[in-house]
């Protein structure tokens, strides 16, 4: 962004340009580490070379696509704050269903288990919440880990996750869980949306299993009766139209009160079923 230069004021940059306002307010406010009410009493405030370099670049690559939440390292999710890189999807609100329904379904002092973590958004808002349980949390991305442990410790200090590298359940043999839930990568092949808005700066290996966009279900729900105590409940959220394949897959493999539920938009998101 040229006219983003050295003696340009606060006020300025706000006037001006290609941007939406709250993403320039925001992106000032974290390159001059200042809060709201700072950037609206300090308007008259001028930017330095450096400060003016940073804020043009930013706002460049904001403008190319490249999501808020990388930009700036960090995502609110079930009210807590998340670091997030490029090497984790961006926790979606529509997410925050799955860790309601977690908490609901999840017996007092139990073990959880999140599988594909990602950030941890998920098994940290568990663990937050629910005090009295174990989380455990896993990715295939030693990358992810990194930002998930990251996250946990910022946000649930007293030690109750365990978070490590695991291919699903490859690094969890003989360990059971009262709950497993999983936001697994569910976006078919050649899905159009994986060239647009977001999911472009997002990594692949979150987002698509490059297959029919269920073979990660089938996996999960093959094998969760080994690690899933009685009664246990195994919860996924899916992509807008998998509710009843991923229901049909639950049914198949003997699970009990096969279910979906509905996120904010009215779209089956999430769905469940209970081991005998
Ligand atoms: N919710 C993401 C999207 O469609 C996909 C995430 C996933 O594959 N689990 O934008």
């Amino acid at each position: 962004m040229e006219w983003i230069k050295e003696g340009i004021t606060l006020a300025d940059c706000q006037k001006a340009g290609p941007l939406d306002l709250i993403d320039t307010r925001i992106l000032l406010m974290y390159v001059l580490g200042l809060s709201r009410i700072q950037l609206i009493t300090q308007s008259e405030m001028q930017l330095t070379a450096l400060q003016a370099k940073q804020v043009g670049d930013l706002l460049q690559r904001r403008y190319d696509g490249e999501p808020i939440a990388y930009l700036i390292g960090e995502r609110e999710f079930f009210g807590l704050p998340f670091h997030i890189t490029s090497d984790v999807l961006i926790p979606r609100p529509d997410t925050e269903l799955l860790v309601e329904l977690a908490i609901q379904h999840t017996p007092q002092n139990s073990r959880v288990l999140d599988m594909g973590t990602g950030s941890g958004a998920i098994a940290i808002a568990i663990a937050h919440q629910r005090r009295d349980t174990h989380v455990s949390a896993t990715d295939i991305s030693a990358a992810a880990v990194a930002v998930a442990q990251k996250n946990a410790a910022r946000n649930v200090p007293e030690a109750r996750m365990h978070i490590c590298v695991s291919d699903w359940y490859s690094a969890l043999a003989g360990q059971h869980f009262h709950t497993i839930v999983a936001n697994p990568p569910y976006i078919q092949k050649d899905d159009h949306h994986l060239s647009q808005g977001d999911l472009r700066f997002e990594p692949t290996v979150a987002l698509t299993d490059h297959a029919d966009g269920l073979t990660n279900y089938r996996h999960i729900i093959k094998n969760a009766a080994e690690h899933l105590h009685p009664q246990g409940w195994l919860l996924m959220e899916h992509g807008y139209n998998q509710a009843q394949a991923v229901r049909d897959l639950l049914t198949q493999h003997k699970f009990i009160e096969v279910q979906s539920w509905l996120d904010w938009s009215g779209i089956d998101r999430v769905s469940g079923g209970r081991l005998k």
